[in-house]
């Protein structure tokens, strides 16, 4: 999915203003203002800017009198205005997600990159939003997108497009009323909400949940919750499987 940015060249003034007195810089820069209200003057050296504003809640643009240009930044308390003297270059460049490359969009044969949680192609529109600890494989989908893998409870091994194969349905199959309620023996239901979850099934009389572990399960403990692998790194687990509630109960 791209987006513009503009970008515009030229001798400036740059006014900041926060609290304190307006900090005033004069010089030959170049501004970014990109799609994220996010705007970056940039003189002749280093990787900083010489004045910014992130994501700011409104960039207002205007033309200045002799071809050049205004642009005022406002984020809260803060203001960052940038106004040309003269002539001013402008252009406007379109700009995607910027990522790791992890294979090539069916659609369009575009490359496909893995940048903020999403796959995000760079030549189509089309974004597929990954879970948070999802890895992308090498391998691919029959539909041409890449795979991904999932910890919930067991590695899942999925396209990384949802309504291809949809990690829910997926983890419905294999663990819905797998494990049983320990306050009223009835069956755990794989349900979500904001992320997956194991919920019992005679809600709203028993409200007992847990959460999905993001871990392979090795067994069923006494209570009937599942036991999960201890977590790697954990050196004083034992290397003991673990109830999800922690009930410290033995293993059947
Ligand atoms: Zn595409
Ligand atoms: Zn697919
Ligand atoms: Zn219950
Ligand atoms: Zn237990």
């Amino acid at each position: 999915m791209t987006e513009p940015v503009h970008v515009y060249a030229g001798e400036c003034t740059t006014t900041y203003r926060a609290d304190a007195d307006p900090q005033r810089q004069r010089g030959r820069v170049v501004v970014v203002h990109k799609p994220d209200g996010t705007v970056l003057v940039h003189d002749a050296a280093g990787y900083q800017p010489v004045a910014w504003l992130t994501r700011a809640n409104a960039v207002h643009r205007e033309r200045g009198p002799e071809g050049g240009f205004g642009l005022v930044a406002v984020k809260d308390g803060e203001r960052l205005r940038v106004e040309s003297h003269g002539d001013a270059d402008h252009a406007c460049h379109d700009a995607t997600p910027a990522g790791v490359p992890v294979g090539h969009c069916p659609d369009c044969t575009g490359r496909l990159v893995r940048a903020r949680g999403s796959v995000t192609c760079l030549g189509c529109p089309a974004e597929y939003g990954l879970p948070r600890d999802a890895a992308v494989l090498d391998s691919t989908c029959d539909c041409g997108l890449p795979r991904m893998a999932v910890e919930r409870g067991a590695r899942f091994e999925l396209c990384v497009d949802r309504d291809c194969e949809g990690l829910d349905a997926s983890v419905r199959e294999r663990f819905d009323r797998e494990w049983s309620c320990p306050d009223c023996g009835g069956d755990l239901r794989v349900l979500r909400e904001r992320s997956l979850f194991l919920g019992c099934e005679n809600y709203p009389d028993c409200g007992t949940s847990v959460g999905l572990p993001d871990r392979e399960v090795v067994g069923t403990c006494e209570c009937g919750l599942p036991l999960v692998a201890p977590e790697s790194g954990d050196a004083t687990a034992d290397a003991d499987a673990r109830c999800l509630d922690g009930c410290h109960r033995a293993a059947r």
